[in-house]
């Protein structure tokens, strides 16, 4: 088979991986700080190294990638690209081929996830530009939820602004469909089941999933809504926006930026949005964020065990949900009447299966790329 590449592209970061047989992950990395003092950082297998770029856009990001992933090539052809792109809208389900159609309608769906669509979009066209011949694949993130039920699909407003596209989405899908993948291969009895997983990185969601499909998500219409992240508020009274709005005379672009960029972790302390710095630190508001986070945590793994009609087990991923035995022992901590105990050497340990109670909870490292990667290989 030729070889694949998988993408995905922010606003500010353009991240790859090389899968030369088709199968197997090969040289990955990113170019970070677009538009900016960009930087290449490339893991061709012997660790990262990092070279500074100069200002590039998405295209000239992926020129710079094609010249580091040469020697990887060794003349191969790129067969497919894959691009994770994070609104597929109402109906779409499964990754889809990216044409000319497909793309405009995704065009179109860019006033509902502003900060990202049309960045995944620009990958997209630069891709499009360099492999001219490749067959080019979406898979989103919001495709993995879209069967779950209406009552956790809809906001009480008004029908119309449901018809109109208002709903709950839920976002890290293609994040819950590599864990639902892992559970269906390592414990099936899991798998058949009801899980909360719990993906805790920079932007942090839960999933309920029975028999191994999405039946709610904590993410919403945005990737705001739920649990507090990095520098995004979680939950909040929409009544907040209307007295930000009314009383402060703030724009939509200031609540925007003050929503997305400095809430959550970084907002209450302070300091920074990086978990494990704040896991260092001994300033109060430090711990105090951490509390807040926690608290969260547990009042919706009530909730999701709630949607769910009992639990059967917890999965935790992502960079914090992967790395830090501190929260994912905290925010279980006081759910014991779930039957949710954590194994202190376990947890601690770094192992697979870290319960202690009835409720098996795990640790699995995700992997977005793999499932990307899969919608490619399926479609080239
Ligand atoms: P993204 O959502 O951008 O992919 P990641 O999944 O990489 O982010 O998660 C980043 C978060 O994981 C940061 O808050 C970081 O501090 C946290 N993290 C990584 N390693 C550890 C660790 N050992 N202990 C605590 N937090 C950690």
């Amino acid at each position: 088979m030729a070889a694949l590449l998988t993408l995905n592209a922010g606003s500010s970061s353009l991240k790859f991986s090389l899968w030369p047989d088709g199968v197997t992950r090969g040289a990955g990395g990113q170019v970070e700080q677009l538009g900016g003092a960009a930087r290449l950082v490339f893991d061709g297998g012997d660790g990262e190294e990092a070279r500074e770029i100069g200002p590039v856009d998405h295209a000239g990001a992926l020129e710079v990638i094609l010249d580091a992933l040469a020697p990887a090539l060794a003349g191969r052809r790129v067969s497919g690209v894959g691009h994770r792109i994070v609104h597929g809208g109402a109906d779409r389900r499964g990754p889809a081929r990216l044409t000319a159609e497909v793309v405009a309608e995704l065009e179109a769906l860019a006033p509902f996830a502003p900060l990202h669509q049309p960045h995944n979009l620009a990958g997209l066209r630069a891709a499009r530009a360099v492999f001219p011949d490749a067959v080019q694949v979406g898979a989103f993130d919001t495709a993995f939820h879209r069967g779950h039920p209406w009552v956790n699909d809809t906001f009480a407003l008004p029908r119309e602004y449901y018809e109109a596209g208002v709903r709950r989405y839920g976002f890290h899908g293609l994040s819950y469909e590599y864990i639902a993948g892992v559970l269906a291969a390592e414990a099936p009895e899991l798998h058949a089941g009801r899980v909360i997983v719990c993906h805790l990185g920079n932007g942090a969601s839960m999933c309920a999933l029975k028999g191994g499909r999405s039946v709610g998500s904590t993410m919403g219409f945005s990737a705001l809504d739920g649990l507090p992240m990095g520098t995004r508020c979680g939950q909040i009274d929409p009544g907040v926006l209307l007295y930000l709005m009314d009383r402060r005379g703030m724009s939509a672009g200031e609540i925007t930026a003050l929503l997305y960029r400095e809430s959550g972790l970084k907002g209450l302390s302070g300091i920074t949005s990086d978990m494990r710095t704040l896991e260092a630190s001994d300033d109060p508001r430090a711990g105090e964020a951490i509390d807040y986070f926690v608290f969260r945590l547990s009042r919706e793994i009530g909730a999701m065990a709630a949607v769910l009609g009992g639990l059967d087990g917890l999965v935790f991923t992502g960079g914090i949900g992967e790395n830090s035995a501190l929260i994912r022992a905290r925010a279980v901590e006081r759910l014991g009447f779930l039957g949710l105990a954590v194994d202190e050497a376990a947890n601690a340990a770094r192992a697979r299966e870290i319960g202690a109670g009835p409720v098996r909870i795990l640790r699995v490292e995700t992997d977005e790329e793999s499932v990307i990667a899969a919608a490619v290989r399926a479609e080239v």
